[in-house]
């Protein structure tokens, strides 16, 4: 291949996670900056996660440049560098509607991309979408994505961050009270991860749980599955933001809105961009 481990310095670690560690590197002969994701070989998921990148190319998912396998047997992703971070250090600093809707609306841009190539994220959360200085958001972590199959064998349905998983995500037996198995529609999952981003974006904190309370799985569980969704203070946030957050969020999986809807809904089809893309950039500058 083009990239060898050895022509990379280590210059700093940009972040750690059950899979692996994120050091962001300089390639020696060329100074070129990316990161560098080593997933370790014993973790479960490590092939899926290089099948998945290796299947994935959009301007709206983080690019791997290259699969470079390590000393120890690990494998290392060489990844773009997304020189302004993932979007959980921009929350609670303020995040105007303008930038919010530029971010949900490229998000969308991404899921709509995975859908196409028949890949479920599972595990949309602000720590997993990445921004560029420049304003580009990416959507990053296919730690435990997954390629929709016809014959509907889906990976253990509790992976992922509780906090970010959708009511139905719990409901492993998917009965329903009159008895009926519903079948559930995969991609759901990932419009629900991205409308707790949008409202924990909005109000600064996590929003399912009150400031304070201890995430525990079962609070988690009960306030994604049964509680109603935080009450958005007068003047805080349009009509149109609190339509496109509700649509994202219909417990039922069968009423949430797809991704094609949500392209298509006022708060983000009708933004202008110029305005949008200039309050995400001066979010990121300002952090
Ligand atoms: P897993 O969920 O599989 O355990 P992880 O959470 O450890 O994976 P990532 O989410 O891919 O791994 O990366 C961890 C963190 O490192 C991200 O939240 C982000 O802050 C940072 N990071 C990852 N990739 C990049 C990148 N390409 N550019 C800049 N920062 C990155
Ligand atoms: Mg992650």
């Amino acid at each position: 291949g083009e990239f060898r481990l050895l022509d990379f310095d280590r210059l700093s670690v940009l972040g750690r996670g059950n899979g692996g560690t994120v050091h962001k590197v300089s390639h020696r002969r060329t100074s070129a900056l990316y990161a560098l994701k080593i997933i370790h070989r014993g973790h479960p998921g490590a092939a899926d996660e290089v099948d998945v990148v290796r299947r994935v190319d959009s301007p709206h998912i983080v690019r791997c440049h290259s699969v470079l396998p390590t000393a120890s047997g690990d494998s290392a992703l060489l990844l773009e560098l997304m020189d302004g971070g993932s979007l959980d250090s921009l929350v609670g600093g303020g995040f105007p509607e303008a930038a919010l809707a530029e971010v949900a609306a490229q998000a969308l841009s991404g899921l709509a991309y995975l859908r196409s190539r028949r890949v479920v994220h599972r595990d949309m959360k602000p720590a997993n979408i990445l921004v560029s200085r420049a304003g580009q958001v990416k959507i990053a972590d296919f730690g435990i994505a997954e390629v929709v199959s016809r014959a509907g064998n889906h990976r253990a349905a509790y992976e992922g961050t509780a906090a970010y998983m959708s009511p139905e995500r719990f409901d492993t037996e998917r009965l329903h009270d009159d008895g009926e198995v519903v079948p559930v529609d995969p991609y759901a999952a990932d419009v629900w991860g991205l409308g707790i981003t949008v409202l924990e974006l909005l109000m600064g904190r996590y929003p399912l749980l009150p400031a304070g309370q201890k995430p525990t799985w079962a609070a988690l569980m009960c306030a994604i599955c049964f509680g109603e969704l935080p009450a958005i203070p007068d003047g805080a946030a349009s009509a149109a933001l609190r339509d496109f957050v509700a649509a994202c969020l219909h417990k039922d999986h069968r009423k949430r809105a797809s991704v094609a809807e949500l392209l298509a809904h006022p708060f983000v089809a009708g933004r202008d961009l110029t305005v949008s893309r200039r309050a995400l950039c001066q979010v990121i500058e300002h952090r």
